[in-house]
């Protein structure tokens, strides 16, 4: 069962930006979610947990292999999903296949076949293999993206931000394919979208301003807040005069009026009612509100 152990990681980028402060986590088999809003410094881990770029200090190690310093070594157990799967529109999706598999290192071609074709079935693309990618969908490119990302048994799989841009059946279908890629390996799942956190996984962590400000369960973060999220529909022009008094989490449209979850211990009055917190009470939380309050 694989391990993925980050310690203290911490990147600022020349422009003065401190996109990871200090990130320790430690991650075991299953998926992992990590849940920011954008600009959190998510695909900064993601892409120094790939290799693609360095970091300033800490360590990562998956198992026993040395990330920051053995990139070579981790890339052999490595499946990367990158945000924008770039694929060359022209070729077709057994071709893509055939050729990532070459550059991880499987260069009997026989061999290549039996895995290609396997992989295309399981992301179901298997009847379209000889179409070129120009005319497949954005679901499509993210399952031949998947499929690229299993070649050669990897132990940790990256997937930054895999559900922006696609329809709710594309990401059905993308959602139950990874649940079925397997419980031995580490899938670790950057996303801004709490659903795709709440559908798929069994631990995540919430990243914010280059921290990582909370890492449990999606129920207990939920436990924590029972009782502690109040609601209340109220007017447009009095949104602002609600956000100075209290600790506003969420404010959304229902029917054509704010309707605004707010974060007290004790019951507010006002017209207030108490809520069943739900993940995204969790992550406004977190995100929004000042630490020490929460
Ligand atoms: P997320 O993936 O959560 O949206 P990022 O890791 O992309 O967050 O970005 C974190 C912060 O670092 C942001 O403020 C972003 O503008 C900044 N940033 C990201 N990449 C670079 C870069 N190459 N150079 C300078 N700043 C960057």
């Amino acid at each position: 069962m694989p391990t993925l152990k980050i310690d203290s990681l911490s990147k600022t980028y020349p422009n003065g930006v401190k996109a990871l402060d200090q990130v320790s986590l430690e991650i075991t088999n299953g998926m992992f979610g990590l849940l920011g809003p954008n600009g959190a410094g998510k695909s900064s881990l993601m892409r120094t947990l790939a290799t693609l770029q360095e970091a300033d200090s800490g360590s990562a190690f998956l198992d026993e292999i040395d990330i920051l310093n053995q990139p070579h070594e981790l890339r052999k157990h490595l499946g990367y999903l990158p945000q924008e799967f770039g694929v060359y529109n022209k070729i077709t999706a057994a071709q893509i296949l055939d050729h990532m598999a070459v550059l991880k290192g499987i260069g009997n071609k026989g061999e290549r076949k039996e895995l290609v074709d396997h992989l295309l079935q399981k992301v179901n693309l298997y009847e379209k293999r000889n179409k070129s990618v120009k005319g497949f969908s954005g679901g499509m490119k993210q399952r031949v993206g998947i499929a690229q990302a299993l070649i050669g048994k990897p132990k940790l799989i990256i997937v930054d931000e895999p559900t922006a841009g696609l329809d709710p059946g594309e990401r059905n279908r993308f959602h139950n394919l990874l649940a079925d890629v397997g419980q031995e390996v580490i899938i670790l799942l950057s996303t801004h979208i709490v659903d795709d956190v709440r559908e798929l996984c069994s631990r995540f962590a919430v990243m914010n301003l280059g921290q990582i400000v909370y890492h449990g369960s999606p129920e207990d973060a939920i436990a924590e807040l029972r009782g502690k999220v109040w609601q209340k529909q109220v007017s447009r022009e009095e949104l602002d005069s609600y956000q100075a008094k209290y600790q506003v989490i969420s404010d959304k449209m229902i029917a054509g009026k704010p309707q605004i979850h707010i974060f007290q211990e004790n019951d507010p009055g006002d017209g207030f009612q108490s809520v069943t917190p739900n993940l995204e009470d969790v992550f406004f939380t977190k995100t929004k509100l000042k630490t020490e309050t929460v």
